[in-house]
């Protein structure tokens, strides 16, 4: 039994559940400004998601929408968010009990992040934890003693943050094309040079897990092969490291940043796994992302959709609620129906990841379209909930108080990261429908 499992399971015996659920809504109304959001069908989850749901609710009830207006305006860390789930091991619920995690699944991880967007906190609280979440996937499976023992542990335990440093400015989404190498020195070390782009919360981390060359291109057979990933630290104190933030739209309570590499030198013991084996283990983390990634737009569009609905109800124009026109009822029931079926796309994925771990006639190729869709559909469903939000509030849609106007600037990036629209196309259309591959 997981350790947040076990501390939130005794609160949902039968015979107290309905006081604790209870006293759970008292303490959201008591703390939050944000309300108890129930549009999600959520009949068929399992018991631990429903757990999971109800638990990470209450934590995220400490921050209401006002604490995540502040952090958005003032380009703040949400350090004490961070802390709270930290505290409460939420940090560790896909990694291994025996490394001090809660030896729960993707499945449930989706659902941790689903309700962290549609908090209110939207993609900047779950930016601020993710990455600690996906990026240690491979860590886990493939570090070596010192990654077990002391990274992961100081990760979950909330002591050090970590990000992940593959994109770069040169070669965008032809990731295997990266120019950033790491070159062996006599001693064993690493020494790094090259620039990554957009690496979220660079400026907070203790840890990077990055992807480098280390074997040139014009050496290998295919652009897979000659990859490494390490775990590295960041010490802005030492020679050849430097970042620079990036002024971005959304999510502006993490910071996003240019990292520069001169001549960085990276301990031996930095590397995870094999040298040269890279990609391959990289691929271990990619369709978590997605299914993390999908689960946060799924968040955010049930948040904007309450919110539009709550105003449709209550706004008067014309002597009667707003809501009363199908100008403005029909497209929020559309947006409704569109995010309950990448819901259903979403956590099929995630179970299809989890399943595949024991169950071996569930192909990596076969998770791998679930999560691309799934990641595709909750977008496009997070940003058209977002944006009819906004409409339906008129000009208050563009007043911050509101929130709307902050989820619609997040919803892009979903959209955008980890990979884009186009490419999850390009995916489908030559791994599905074997049609000729376009790039
Ligand atoms: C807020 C934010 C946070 C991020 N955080 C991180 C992070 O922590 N770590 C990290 O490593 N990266 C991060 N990223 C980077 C993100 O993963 C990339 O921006 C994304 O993968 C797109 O790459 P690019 O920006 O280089 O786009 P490009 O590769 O320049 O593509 C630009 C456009 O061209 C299209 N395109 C390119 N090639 C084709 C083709 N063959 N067919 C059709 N269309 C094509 C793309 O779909 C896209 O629309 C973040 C990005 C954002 C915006």
């Amino acid at each position: 039994m997981s350790r947040v499992l076990a501390r939130c399971l005794p609160q949902r015996n039968p015979a107290t559940a309905g006081t604790w659920r209870k006293s759970c809504l008292t303490r959201h109304s008591n703390f939050s400004t944000t309300a108890a959001r129930r549009i999600m069908e959520t009949t068929g989850f399992t018991e631990n998601q429903m757990t999971v749901r109800e638990a990470v609710s209450t934590v995220c009830a400490q921050f209401p929408n006002t604490y995540w207006q502040e952090k958005d305006q003032l380009e703040q860390d949400p350090k004490e968010f961070h802390a709270a789930l930290a505290k409460d091991g939420w940090l560790g619920i896909a990694l291994p009990e025996e490394l001090g995690g809660s030896g729960l699944g993707i499945s449930e991880a989706t659902m941790m992040m689903q309700t962290i967007t549609e908090s209110g906190a939207g993609m900047a609280g779950a930016q601020s934890i993710h990455a600690n979440v996906y990026a240690t996937q491979p860590l886990a499976r493939f570090g070596n003693k010192d990654q077990l023992e002391s990274t992961i542990p100081n990760i979950i335990s909330g002591k050090w943050r970590t990000c992940f440093g593959v994109t770069e400015p040169n070669t965008g989404l032809d990731t295997l094309r990266l120019k950033t190498i790491a070159k062996k020195q006599d001693d064993g070390s690493y020494s790094v040079t090259g620039q990554k782009i957009w690496i979220t919360c660079a400026q907070v981390a203790r840890k990077m897990i990055l992807l480098a060359r280390t074997t040139p291109l014009d050496e290998v057979k295919k652009p897979s092969e000659g990859l490494s990933m390490f775990c590295i630290d960041i010490d802005k104190e030492a020679p050849g490291l430097d970042m620079r933030k990036i002024k971005k739209m959304g999510g502006r309570a993490v910071d996003a940043n240019e990292v520069f590499f001169d001549n960085y030198i990276i301990s031996q013991e930095s590397l995870i796994g094999a040298e040269n084996q890279g990609f391959k283990i990289i691929l271990h983390g990619m369709n978590a992302e997605r299914c993390l990634l999908a689960g946060e737009a799924l968040g955010l569009g049930y948040a904007a959709l309450t919110k539009a609905a709550e105003y449709a109800r209550e706004r008067v124009v014309f002597q009667r609620p707003i809501g009363m026109n199908q100008g403005i009822a029909h497209p929020l029931a559309d947006a409704y129906m569109k995010l309950e079926a990448a819901k259903l796309a979403t956590y099929h994925a995630a179970r299809l990841y989890d399943s595949s771990k024991t169950d071996k006639s569930i192909r990596q190729d076969a998770v791998g379209v679930a999560a691309n869709s799934a990641k595709y559909l909750a977008a496009e469903a997070a940003f058209t909930a977002c944006e009819r939000a906004v409409m339906t509030h008129g000009g208050m849609g563009y007043a911050m108080e509101y929130d709307v106007e902050r989820w619609l600037r997040e919803c892009l990036v979903p959209r955008i990261a980890p990979v884009s629209r186009e490419m999850i196309m390009n995916f489908i259309s030559e791994k599905v429908l074997k049609l000729p591959r376009s790039y």
